[in-house]
């Protein structure tokens, strides 16, 4: 192609907004264009990218047996009914009604359509596995789109169904996702790490992330350093161990502990341990229940792990008004002599604490000298804090170790959520009727753009990896407008590298030789050729946009070295 009937309008000024790399780099190299908050079009450049990325995901998954489908973006929203989703899912889901007030939701995810969509074909045991996918657009009112195509509104995403007699078909399938994974993302050349993750609303046994390692990254991955095991912060165990902290242990005590609502207050006017202290955080139920956690004054609560452990369906900060309601004085909440009914939880480290201090349900006090075993040992123990520096997962594993990650995959084991909610059944051998198990797999297609971005450029520009750039090479001649011969002859070196295999972009503008280097940097093809004044004696100039060194070569050893970068 020649880049003066190309479509990208490069840029310097990209706004204020734009503060992750890969956002700034799309806009200057004109991969994208901002049409609101959240909402983008896809330019030519970014067009090619995302075509190679479905290309790769279409090969992979294939050849595991997916059958590639479209389904509908106007998802009925009788089917969001059934599956308690039009309620449950909030304010993200796009609600839209027609011209006869039906209603419809803008497709986020696919689950309920797809369900649907199969139910009557896998009526026979016969029937199964069946595996399905789809790359398409999906919506969501993020409540926060941000970072360019990292968090839009709307996004490209494949979305991939499958539905089982039994879990070891499911899990087979399962590992199945889990390698065309690896494959997709080795192959488009992301750097990423697998975590285990919460299966959240979504219910089921098991769940993966798949990591690209970027300090943008609104997810913090839980590593061992020479390990492959590693989780999302969200579900990182922690060990405890239990050994009792230094201290005799002495009588309960009330005390009157004015403006010390907050532990650091209690810490600093008492000169108490930060570690002796013990943190009440109230959350409330659907139902308006109040759960109670505890956790040393020096840790924090893990809302995902505490809900997994209550499973009673998401948490949320419990109000003012409910607190009120169960006398509860905010800023001295505890658990020792309390007089209402609430649900409390303590994290393992809670045990430890030798007079520890809660606080004391009125208004400007606390209860000193509580001391877990003697005091609060009808209290349930269980790991619901955040893990930390210095914390293990297990008694003798190492150090956790913590590093940022952009979440670009997530494969769930879903079991019988949807097929139970949208009554799909299947007759078995012996003509029973059973309930089938379902797992769904995401890859944020238009997500990895910006996360290869993230991991892949310079001070000048983006450094596409190789299998999906949007060109292979950048040919660069000095003078194609001016000098016919030199024309010539790059249109012939052209036509060769195009026999050979490449893809091709021709700059034949008429710019000054810096504007055009500094624009082919930006772009960032992987193969850079500057036809210069030794065209004349069949010498051009050869660069890997990875690399600093340039080399003069003959057209022969060109396409040698043409072919080792690429
Ligand atoms: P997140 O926690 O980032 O909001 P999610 O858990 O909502 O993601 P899934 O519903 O599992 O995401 O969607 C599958 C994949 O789609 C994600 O792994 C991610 O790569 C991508 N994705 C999700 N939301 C967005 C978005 N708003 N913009 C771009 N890509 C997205
Ligand atoms: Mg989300």
């Amino acid at each position: 192609m020649k880049q003066s009937q190309l479509y990208a309008p490069t840029t310097k000024d990209v706004s204020s907004q734009a503060v992750a790399m890969s956002h700034i780099l799309g806009l200057k190299a004109g991969l994208m264009y901002q049409n609101a908050a959240g909402i983008y079009s896809y330019l030519p450049l970014a067009t090619m990218v995302l075509e190679k990325i479905t290309k790769i995901v279409d090969e992979e998954l294939r050849a595991i047996g997916a059958n590639k489908l479209i389904l509908p973006l106007l998802e009925p929203a009788e089917l969001w009914e059934k599956s308690g989703r039009w309620n449950e899912m909030g304010d993200e889901l796009f609600k839209v009604k027609d011209r006869t007030n039906k209603e419809y939701a803008l497709a986020p995810t696919h689950e309920e359509v797809v369900t649907d969509l199969v139910k009557n074909h896998l009526n026979t045991y016969k029937k199964y596995p069946l595996n399905v996918y789809q790359v398409g657009t999906k919506m969501r009112d993020e409540r926060r789109p941000r970072f360019g195509l990292l968090r839009g509104k709307e996004f490209v995403m494949m979305d991939g169904y499958s539905f089982h007699t039994d879990n070891e078909s499911l899990m087979s399938t399962y590992n199945d996702y889990f390698k065309a994974y690896e494959r997709i993302l080795n192959r488009i050349g992301v750097n990423f790490r697998v975590v285990e993750a919460d299966n959240g609303s979504m219910g089921g046994s098991q769940s993966n992330e798949f990591m690209a390692l970027a300090d943008v990254g609104e997810d913090t991955i839980c590593y061992l350093e020479d390990s492959k095991e590693a989780y999302n912060l969200e579900v990182c165990p922690v060990y405890t161990d239990t050994t009792k902290n230094a201290g005799s242990i002495e009588e309960v005590k009330l005390t009157k502990t004015p403006e010390t609502s907050k532990i650091v207050d209690l810490v600093e006017n008492y000169s108490i341990a930060v570690e002796n202290t013990i943190k009440a955080i109230c959350f409330s139920t659907i139902e308006n229940e109040i759960i109670m956690a505890l956790v040393a004054g020096n840790h924090d609560v893990n809302e995902v792990k505490l809900t997994n452990f209550v499973n009673k369906g998401e948490l949320q900060f419990a109000s003012s008004e409910l607190l009120l309601e169960n006398n509860l004085v905010e800023g001295y909440i505890g658990p020792y002599n309390l007089d209402s009914e609430v649900t409390i939880i303590a994290d393992n480290a809670v045990s430890k604490i030798v007079c520890g201090s809660v606080g004391g349900n009125e208004y400007g006090t606390h209860y000193f000298n509580v001391n877990y075993d003697r005091d609060l040992s009808s209290i349930k123990l269980a790991d619901i804090r955040v893990a930390a520096l210095g914390d293990k997962l297990t008694e003798n594993s190492e150090n956790i170790k913590f590093t940022r990650g952009i979440e670009v995959g997530h494969i769930f084991a879903l079991g019988c959520k949807y097929t139970d909610s949208m009554k799909v059944q299947y007759l078995d051998k012996n003509q029973k009727k059973q309930t089938p198990v379902m797992g769904c797999y995401g890859l944020g297609v238009s997500r990895l753009i910006s996360a290869v971005l993230e991991q892949s450029h310079d001070e000048k520009g983006i450094i596409w990896p190789k299998n999906i750039s949007p060109f292979d090479i950048h040919v660069i001649p000095l003078d194609y407008k001016k000098k016919a011969e030199q024309r010539e002859f790059t249109d012939k070196l052209v036509l060769d590298l195009k026999e050979n295999g490449f893809n091709v972009l021709l700059d034949d503008r008429d710019e000054r030789p810096g504007v055009k280097f500094t624009e082919a940097d930006l772009l960032g093809f992987p193969v850079q050729i500057v036809v210069g004044r030794k065209f004349t004696e069949g010498i051009v100039e050869f660069k890997a946009r990875n690399s600093e060194d340039k080399k003069e070569l003959e057209i022969d050893e060109l396409i040698k070295e043409i072919k080792n970068v690429l």
